[in-house]
């Protein structure tokens, strides 16, 4: 028998994502993935056999690496059990490569661009999912491993291409992440920076490094450790080092120690006061990976509760941007790094994600480097997650929530009562990033849905205990899976008779099968526009999702209407 991943190929180059089924079906319009098939006249045996034992409802499998890569199974702990009964390997995962959330993190810093020390393939995927998603252009290089660089190490690419980037693009800075191979092969990336420092000096833009494994984490773990990497190799301490717009103390054109940096004028963002303690007035936000809409709206609250906020990262311009006139290589828009240098005199920072590792975050960075407090919060969705997070800015400002968002509050409740006849007891599977479905699982419990699974291809062994901590009224019986593909979903969705999917465009398959409403939120939203514009967050972003679940209920309703109802 061949080998698994090579058969797996096969299966993904021969079935088309949406059909299932290749050219020759002689019923295209009745086909429910290959599995159920039985009108495909001569389709190859072998595959139809793997399929079946590898799973009675295998999925379609998605483009990109999650089905086809060596690296992408994941085997994360050895000691772990297997997920189902006839488990093999991840089959279409439900999660994204570690490296993709690194790039991301990277294009929210002004002037940064991704580097991929690895194969050239990585870095294609990254830029076809992440263009496919934002619809719009972003460039990921990449230091192009040939068989050679994987038997002696990649040194001479990586300077190369660290040299070439450099001469192209005119970065700030450049952010670098190792793909599998380059982590298989032990890459050391410390050295190899000290030598490319070493030989060229600055004419090479910085770097700032960040380890992404993809065989050992999820898209989430890219992201999160790109920030805390930031944070970790550019902060730095005391008010001298604090480029506050405008002050004397603001050093400029000398070097910062270890990042073959010099220091530059405030940017946008870096426009702090000193206050005593050695401290600026700055809040560090670390929201996680959110929408380009999600970022904006924090800004604009922060700005409402005239608190001064560095966020990081970013892209809610550099990913949902503007029409240019000149075409700009590294779009406009960012961090600056000046203000990620500045963070090292922060007043407090705040991060979300209730599942976050205490010790892997960039809010622990800052806490244990320069003792600045932090304050871990859930994905402000829904009422609750919002109310706590309107607190902490209330808490830290000194003064009221705004009366805007008041209304914005109260206006989302009204409307609550308004839909409650449409949503109550209704079945939800909610799936993907872990902070995603703690912040969507309380939302619909606030709005009387049942969620009957909640699931992620992420393993931080916290989802259960963290869930059920936000969200109390969580029925017992509700199924909570870290680790899940969406060939366990799809098997446990049949059974479990969901109302709706809640979750990335990945699933639409299994919503399709099911002939149930898929809502499309956090990322990636491949087959349909505005992905970059949903809004997750704050009382506006529930008061959106809301509108748009209960809208997709009413619609099933409608056009399940023998008479087709006009007036519900
Ligand atoms: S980094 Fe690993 S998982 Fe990501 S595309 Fe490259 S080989 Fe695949």
């Amino acid at each position: 028998m061949r080998p698994i991943v090579s058969l797996k190929t096969d299966i993904q180059e021969t079935l088309e994502e949406t059909t299932g089924c290749p050219a020759t079906c002689a019923n295209p319009a009745a086909c429910q993935g290959l599995a159920h098939c039985t009108a495909a006249p001569g389709f190859n045996s072998e595959l139809r056999t793997l399929n079946t034992e590898l799973s009675p409802n295998l999925l379609p499998l998605s483009p990109g690496c999650g089905a086809t890569c060596p690296s992408a199974p994941a085997i994360e702990d050895d000691n772990e059990e297997p997920q189902s009964k006839n488990f093999t390997s991840t089959r279409n995962a439900c999660k994204l490569c570690t490296p993709l959330g690194a790039c991301l993190a990277f294009r929210g810093v002004e002037g940064c661009i991704p580097f991929l020390h690895g194969s050239q393939g990585c870095s294609t995927y990254i830029r076809r999912y992440l263009i496919s998603h934002f619809r719009e252009p972003i460039d990921i290089a990449s230091s192009n491993f040939h068989e050679d660089s994987a038997i002696f190490g990649g040194s001479k690419n990586f300077t190369q291409g660290a040299l070439n980037v450099t001469r192209q693009y005119q970065p700030q800075l450049i952010g670098t992440a190792t793909t599998c191979l380059a982590e298989t092969i032990g890459e050391d990336m410390a050295r190899l920076q000290h030598e490319l420092r070493e030989k060229h000096g600055d004419t090479v833009a910085p770097i700032v490094h960040v380890s992404t494994a993809s065989y050992r984490g999820t898209h989430m773990d890219g992201f999160h450790s790109a920030v805390r990497e930031l944070v970790g190799q550019l902060a730095v301490s005391g008010c001298s080092a604090v480029p506050v717009a405008g002050s004397p103390a603001a050093p400029t054109g000398k070097p910062v120690p270890g990042t073959g940096m010099v220091s530059e004028p405030a940017g946008e963002g870096a426009g702090a006061t000193i206050v005593a303690g050695g401290k600026n007035d700055t809040i560090a936000l670390f929201p996680g990976m959110v929408s380009p809409a999600d970022l904006r709206h924090l800004k604009e609250i922060f700005a409402d509760f005239n608190l001064p906020c560095t966020l990081l990262p970013d892209y809610s311009e550099t990913m949902d941007g503007v029409t240019w006139s000149e075409y700009e290589k590294l779009q406009s828009g960012g961090t600056p790094i000046a203000a990620i240098r500045a963070l090292g005199a922060a007043q407090t920072s705040i991060e979300f994600g209730r599942t976050l590792e205490a010790a892997k975050t960039a809010g622990t960075v800052l806490q244990t480097k320069f003792s600045i407090p932090r304050q871990l919060l859930g994905l402000p969705m829904g009422i609750r997650e919002t109310d706590a997070f309107f607190s902490a800015l209330a808490l830290i400002s000194g003064v009221e929530t705004p009366v805007k968002y008041q209304r914005e509050r109260g206006r989302l409740v009204d409307s609550l009562i308004d839909g409650h006849k449409y949503a109550f007891e209704k079945r939800a599977i909610v799936f993907g990033e872990e902070d995603l479905v703690i912040g969507l699982t309380a939302l619909l419990c606030e709005i009387g849905v049942t969620p009957v699974l909640c699931t992620s291809g992420g393993r931080s062994k916290k989802l259960a205990g963290a869930l059920r901590d936000a969200v109390p009224e969580l029925p017992a019986e509700t199924l909570v899976k870290e680790g899940f593909d969406f060939a366990e979903i799809s098997e446990a969705a049949s059974a479990l008779k969901p109302d709706f999917l809640i979750g990335s465009s990945k699933g639409y398959s299994i919503a399709r099968r099911l002939q149930v409403p898929l809502i499309r939120v956090g990322f990636p939203i491949h087959d349909r526009i505005g992905g970059p514009r949903v809004l997750h967050l704050g009382y506006r972003g529930a008061q959106e999702l809301f509108d748009r679940i209960i809208n997709s209920l009413l619609e099933v309703k409608q056009e399940k209407s023998p008479i087709g109802y006009s007036y519900l």
